[in-house]
């Protein structure tokens, strides 16, 4: 069967204004030459290497495992990074290419404002100009990020029209790349939108399972029996996968935001539960929460990075062909897997990677003592203090934050 460029069985296509039909064929180009070419893998690792702190390393969670009584859990520890997660990958990766193209400047819309972060840590690095459109709630709410974006020599931009949140940025992104084609480049930070960025972000993101495949057989000296990681856009996930997907004996387990239930508007679960359905939006088709008339419905979770209605439709092409199970971990579950990795192995996880722990630990129980889990940290969770010391409801940090604001308003 003939395969349709840019498609995942049905999903995937590239759904774009014609202004910039151009651009995207251009980029389509130098990514075709950049993914035959040998050397710019290399100089991309050494970057990596060099910059960025890779490989990360694998650990063995003994203790956990232990208590647990069944599976051997390992964590791929993508929590080291720079910047502390798997987005740096996907960044310098696309860095590399828009200097490769000849480009000199690179914007990017941002929500939580982690993917706006690493973005400005790699133009500063590589010496691109950098803008980044974020929702004026967001740019209010995430103020520590937008500081570190500023400092970073990034111009950080409120966007105030529509709702003035992350779909408003990506429309004013849009609007700017549109009007400055031939100098700048789109940063997109998951393995979503249109093609071919779900086919690019997956294979820079696949550096995570081109290191973990050589080095968990080193450690565990066989294969891992299952592979998990969280699922937000997909980008995490669809590299910690992409090495075995030929292996049918590793089983692949991808963990949405469950939130606080099933119900609509609690939990951001397109595949784990039945409510997304087959839709064209941002430019490609995939499952999303949406209503009958095709309206996105609101979504929740406790992490921001899973935060989103749509999906990668390279992962809703392997839900449906069953190669990648899908589950959803609620607030409370995660909460309970992050307090244990912190007490018992002395790990800090980001809300977005405990959610695939919460269900590798839960499994892990059930599961014979010869089986080996591997487990995707996919960030560390300093960003998260604000969120964590509100969920656990730690009352000295309420002062805390009460007495800073004294101190400001004393001093104004
Ligand atoms: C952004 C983010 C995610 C979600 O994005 P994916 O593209 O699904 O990987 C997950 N974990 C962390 C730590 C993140 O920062």
């Amino acid at each position: 069967m003939m395969k349709k460029e840019g498609y995942f069985g049905e999903y995937g296509g590239a759904f774009i204004p014609e202004v910039l039909q151009s651009t995207f064929s251009e980029l389509n180009k130098a990514y075709q030459a950049i993914r035959s070419d040998a050397s710019f893998w290399q100089e991309y690792y050494s970057l990596l290497q060099t910059y960025a702190g890779r490989p990360s390393p694998i650990t063995y969670l003994s203790k956990i495992s232990n208590i647990l009584g069944g599976a051997q859990i390992y964590l791929k520890r993508e929590d080291l990074n720079h910047t502390g997660s798997h987005k740096i990958n996907n960044v310098l990766g696309q860095g590399l290419l828009v200097k490769h193209m000849g480009k000199k400047r690179v914007i990017a819309e941002t929500g939580a404002g982690q993917h706006g972060f690493a973005t400005a840590v790699m133009a500063a690095r590589l010496g691109l100009e950098c803008c980044i459109y974020m929702g004026e709630k967001d740019y209010i709410r995430q103020r520590t990020n937008v500081f570190w974006m500023e400092q970073l020599g990034a111009q950080v931009i409120p966007v105030k029209v529509g709702t003035k949140a992350l779909k408003d940025a990506l429309n004013e992104a849009f609007r700017d790349w549109s009007q400055n084609m031939a100098t700048t480049h789109y940063v997109l930070g998951t393995a979503c939108g249109p093609h071919p960025f779900p086919e690019m972000v997956t294979w820079f993101q696949s550096v995570i399972s081109q290191e973990s495949k050589e080095q968990i057989q080193d450690i565990a000296h066989c294969m891992p029996s299952r592979v998990y990681a969280c699922v937000g856009g997909g980008s995490n996930s669809l590299g910690s996968f992409y090495h075995y997907l030929e292996n049918e004996q590793v089983k692949l387990i991808g963990v949405e935001a469950g939130g606080k239930g099933k119900g609509i508007g609690q939990h951001a679960a397109r595949l784990a539960l039945p409510s997304a359905t087959t839709g064209v939006c941002q430019g490609y088709k995939t499952k999303f929460l949406q209503n009958e008339e095709g309206q996105m419905m609101s979504t929740y979770s406790i992490s921001s990075g899973l935060d989103y209605i749509g999906v990668s439709p390279i992962l809703a092409h392997l839900h449906e062909t069953k190669r990648v199970r899908f589950e959803a971990a609620t607030d409370e579950e995660t909460l309970q897997a992050l307090g244990l990795l912190m007490k018992e192995e002395g790990i800090i996880a980001a809300l977005e990677s405990a959610h695939a722990l919460a269900i590798a630990f839960q499994e892990a129980k059930k599961s014979p003592k010869d089986q080996v889990f591997l487990v995707t940290l996919s960030g560390r969770g300093d960003k998260d203090i604000f969120n964590i010391a509100e969920a656990l409801e730690d009352s000295q940090w309420e002062q805390f934050i009460t007495d800073k604001a004294k101190e400001y308003s004393v001093r104004s």
